[in-house]
């Protein structure tokens, strides 16, 4: 996915990176919590895992890998993408999301770059954006698909790709439990020099590769880029790759975060520079209406 770069900045920030959940929307709305309801219900339904090791084994691999799907591949499980996202993400409460004309003003009166990064699939990521009202307000989205492409694609960079070695169809899913890593098991043992923590086929925040890869992707120099998040853990991923970082959902400012917000809509009141710095359109002349290009492309 190429961007094109239509303004010539004259400021400290030519891009605005934004995570997606419980960043462009509250953390009340519910879609969390149900979120993660939905992957322990997938890890027993589809996967067989024993309810009463659920809970333990999805913190763990949520703490380790990024998500817990990424934790699930990396110790043996194998399913396909598309299921699992519909399953986890189907289900959820889009209801409690409603339009949010007062954050997509405040976007579209930005004359700088915005990109969408998430861990989440595009369908989810443009079906959250549909309803917020948003859709519009935004370059491009990087998204699961687009670090994690199932096929080598010519979109793709090479040596970093992903190797997808497991069947396409749910239907073919495999799941041989004599080759489930016991990360439950690891992780009490720490001394065990002889155990080492598999690695996961799927690249995520808050990885620095996931991080770098999508900027990368999307042309974007993370000392210029302003880094929206609601994880501390991404965004202290972030600060390690050279992003500008404001932790969005809480007033009190954590280490590593250049800004906090308790609310994305009050990103005029925290950084006002953004609507004051001096913009040159390089082609139009005009920059009214900033996203006009990307829907979701992966
Ligand atoms: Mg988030």
């Amino acid at each position: 996915m190429e961007f094109e770069n239509r303004y010539r900045q004259v400021s400290k920030y030519d891009c605005l990176l934004f995570d997606l959940d419980d960043t462009l929307y509250p953390l009340s709305s519910g879609l969390a919590t149900a979120c993660a309801n939905n992957i322990r219900d997938y890890m027993a339904e589809k996967l067989g895992i024993d309810q009463r090791k659920i809970l333990e084994l999805s913190n763990l691999l949520y703490k380790n890998y990024g998500t817990t799907m990424a934790g699930l591949r990396a110790i043996g499980y194998n399913f396909d993408y598309d299921d699992y996202h519909s399953f986890v993400h189907g289900r959820l409460p889009y209801e409690n999301l409603k339009p949010d004309p007062v954050l997509r003003s405040l976007l579209l009166s930005l004359p700088i770059r915005k990109v969408i990064f998430t861990n989440a699939d595009k369908v989810h990521a443009a079906k959250v954006l549909r309803i917020l009202g948003l859709e519009d307000c935004f370059e491009g989205i990087i998204c699961f698909e687009t670090l994690n492409p199932t096929y080598k694609s010519a979109a793709s960079d090479g040596e970093d790709d992903i190797q997808f070695t497991g069947p396409r169809s749910s239907s073919n899913m495999t799941k041989c439990k004599t080759e489930i890593f016991d990360i439950v098991h690891h992780i009490s043992q720490p001394n065990d020099l002889g155990s080492v923590l598999p690695k996961s086929p799927i690249v995520c925040k808050p990885s620095e590769h996931a991080i770098e890869k999508a900027l990368k992707i999307s042309n974007i120099n993370p000392q210029k880029t302003l880094f929206f998040e609601d994880s501390i853990r991404n965004i202290h991923a972030g600060k390690r790759v050279g992003l500008n970082t404001v932790q969005v959902g809480t007033c009190q400012r954590t280490k590593g975060a250049d800004y906090a917000l308790e609310s994305i809509h009050n990103i005029r009141e925290a950084l006002p520079e953004l609507w004051t710095t001096s913009t040159i359109a390089s082609e139009s002349g005009s920059y009214g209406k900033v996203a006009v290009e990307t829907s979701v492309t992966a």
